[in-house]
C-alpha cells in the first residue's frame, strides 16, 4: 500500500477548464500547469486541460517547458518567468513563447521567438513599469510579437480596489495596441481575475488554481462552480493504546490527559504535509473526523482516535487528509497559508494517482 496518494480526477480539471472558459466567454484559456500543476502532476492536467479546449499552456520555468514537450505534449506553450541564457535556449528549443520587458533581451533573440510584451501594472515583479518603453518593445518586437501581458497583485481580495488601478493602467497601454494590432493575444486574468471582472478577460485568460478546483479567494470552490480535483490519502499503518502522561512525537508536544489509543499514518513533511499543521489539522479516519497529535515528523503523524480506537479503527483504515469534506481551503486556513501552497507543496515521495471520475486514467 502507498505510504500517501495524490488521487486526482482529470476530470474535474476538464469540467473546470470548461466552467472557466464559459466564464471567460469569447476569450481564449491558457491552462497554468506550473509547479507541477500546482503538485497535481504537469503532464497529465496539461493533457486533461487540451482535451477539454485549453488553447494555451503556461508555465514558469523554461526547465518546466522542455519537460511537457519531453513528455510528448504540443499545442502552444508560454513561459511566464525570466529567463538567463541557459533557460532562454531551452525555452526556444522547446517552441515555446516568452516574456520581455528589456531592450537588450529582446534584441538578443533571433527572428524566429514569440514574445509576448509586459506591462508591470503594479506587480511589481516581472514586466516594465514604464508604459512607453512598453510600446518601445512592441515595436522592436516586430514580427516576434504575438501577445501583450500584465499580472493582478489583489485579484484574490474582493474588497481591494487596487485590481482596478492595474486595470485602467493596462488598459489605457493595451488599448491603441490592440485597435492596431488585433491579431495580438492580450491576456491579464489569473483565477480571481476571471471570475471577478470580466472587464479583465481580453483576448484570453491565465487560470491556475482554479483549473484544479480550488478557490482563488479561498472561500468555496463549489460556490463558483468548481470541483476539486484532488484527495490527498494515505492509511492507518498501527493503531497503540497510548496511557495518560504518556505522549507522542518529537518534542512530546501531545501529552494524553487520558488513557486513548493513537493511529500512526505514514505521510509528513517529507511527503509534503506541512509541519505547520502539527496540533491544528483534523483528519478523517474511516469517514470519521479526528484531531491530529503531536509534531508533524518527516515520515508519520499521529492521529487521537479516543479511548474506544481500538474497537473503531483498524490497521488499514483510510485516512484523508484532503478530499471531499475535507478541502484545501479549510486545510490552508488552519496551517495559516493557501489552498495553493497545501496541494503544491506536495513533493515526489507522494504518488500521484490520476483517474477520471474514479476509473484509472492510464
Ligand atoms: C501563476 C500565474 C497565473 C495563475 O494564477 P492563479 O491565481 O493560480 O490563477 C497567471 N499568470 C501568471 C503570470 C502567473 O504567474
Amino acid at each position: 500500500m502507498a505510504r500517501a496518494v495524490a488521487r486526482v480526477d482529470l476530470d474535474a480539471v476538464a469540467h473546470n477548464v470548461r466552467t472557466l472558459a464559459a466564464a471567460a466567454s469569447g476569450a481564449r484559456l491558457c491552462a497554468v500547469v506550473k509547479a507541477n500543476a500546482y503538485g497535481h502532476g504537469a503532464e497529465a492536467c496539461a493533457r486533461a486541460a487540451q482535451a477539454a479546449g485549453a488553447d494555451w499552456l503556461a508555465v514558469a520555468g523554461a526547465a518546466e517547458a522542455a519537460s511537457l514537450r519531453e513528455a510528448g505534449v504540443g499545442g502552444r506553450l508560454l513561459v511566464m518567468g525570466s529567463l538567463d541564457d541557459e533557460d532562454l535556449g531551452l525555452a526556444l528549443a522547446a517552441d515555446a513563447d516568452i516574456v520581455v520587458w528589456d531592450e537588450a533581451f529582446l534584441a538578443a533573440l533571433p527572428s524566429t521567438a514569440r514574445v509576448h510584451v509586459k506591462l508591470d501594472s503594479g506587480m511589481g515583479r516581472l514586466g516594465t513599469r514604464d508604459p512607453v518603453l512598453a510600446t518601445r518593445l512592441v515595436e522592436q518586437a516586430g514580427a516576434r510579437l504575438a501577445g501583450a501581458m500584465t499580472h493582478f497583485a489583489t485579484a484574490d481580495d474582493r474588497a481591494d480596489p487596487f485590481m482596478d488601478e492595474q486595470l485602467q493602467r493596462f488598459t489605457a497601454w493595451v488599448g491603441p495596441l490592440r485597435a492596431a494590432r488585433p491579431e495580438l493575444v492580450v491576456h491579464a486574468a489569473n483565477s480571481a481575475a476571471i471570475l471577478r471582472e470580466p472587464a479583465a478577460h481580453f483576448d484570453m485568460v491565465r487560470p491556475g488554481v482554479a483549473l484544479y478546483g480550488l478557490d482563488p479567494f479561498g472561500e468555496d470552490a463549489a460556490a463558483a462552480g468548481l470541483r476539486p480535483a484532488l484527495a490527498l490519502v494515505s492509511h492507518v499503518a498501527a493503531v497503540k493504546r497510548c496511557r495518560a502522561g504518556e505522549s507522542t512525537g518529537y518534542g512530546r508536544r501531545f501529552v494524553a490527559d487520558r488513557d486513548t489509543v493513537l493511529a500512526t499514518v505514514p505521510v509528513g513533511y517529507g511527503d509534503g504535509w506541512r509541519r505547520a499543521t502539527t496540533g491544528r489539522a483534523d483528519v478523517l479516519v474511516g469517514g470519521t473526523f479526528r484531531p491530529q497529535v503531536g509534531t508533524v515528523s518527516m515520515d508519520n503523524i499521529t492521529v487521537d482516535l479516543g479511548p474506544a480506537g481500538l474497537d473503531e479503527v483498524a490497521v488499514g483504515d483510510e485516512v484523508v487528509l484532503v478530499g471531499p469534506g475535507l478541502s484545501a481551503e479549510e486545510v490552508a486556513a488552519r496551517s495559516e497559508t493557501i489552498n495553493y501552497e497545501v496541494t503544491t507543496a506536495l513533493l515526489p515521495r507522494t504518488a500521484r494517482a490520476h483517474h477520471r471520475s474514479g476509473i484509472p486514467a492510464g
